[in-house]
């Protein structure tokens, strides 16, 4: 295992669309426990391919430190109510946005071994899938923020960071 380089804003590789794995090979296994890693060092809460570079559609998340979760070609498939809260991303280091999510999302997804599996979450789970699979199509969080982007190191309230 080997803790991999989180891109940054501006690196050109955040804003593609992702593709879909179809195959695991040793090369992505490699590219899954690398992903653990390095979101464990960096003390995020989630982290999807695009961020160290792979144009996969591959995201692990772990909001509690203890659940990690695998997602590979994740689909939302239904979402209700709304929370609006503070976000941040390994991508943009030391800042923070409020940005409205959905309260709930149910997703679709497949394992490491290609076996599809639904998930549910609410409040902070259900803001990292929905940050985390807006990296699949190129997307960061500060699209959707509302309201000027701060400094997390401003905020008294933990922060989130995917
Ligand atoms: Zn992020």
């Amino acid at each position: 295992m080997a803790i991999r380089k989180i891109r940054e804003m501006g690196d050109p590789v955040l804003g593609k669309r992702c593709k879909e794995v179809t195959e695991i090979t040793p090369r992505i296994q490699e590219l899954i426990d690398d992903m653990y890693e390095t979101l464990y060092e960096a003390e995020g809460v989630g982290l999807a391919a695009p961020q160290v570079g792979v144009l996969k559609r591959i995201v692990v998340i772990d909001v509690t430190g203890e659940d990690p979760l695998l997602l590979i070609n994740p689909k939302i498939m239904e979402t209700s109510g709304e929370q609006e809260g503070y976000e941040g991303c390994l991508s943009v280091p030391g800042k923070s946005g409020i940005v409205v999510r959905p309260n709930y999302v149910k997703v679709l997804a497949y394992n490491e071994n290609l076996e599809p599996f639904e998930l549910e979450g609410t409040e902070l789970l259900a803001r990292a899938i929905c940050h985390e699979l807006d990296h699949l199509d190129g997307h960061l969080y500060v699209e959707k923020v509302d309201g000027p982007l701060v400094n997390t190191a401003d905020l008294e309230d933990e922060e989130e960071n995917s």
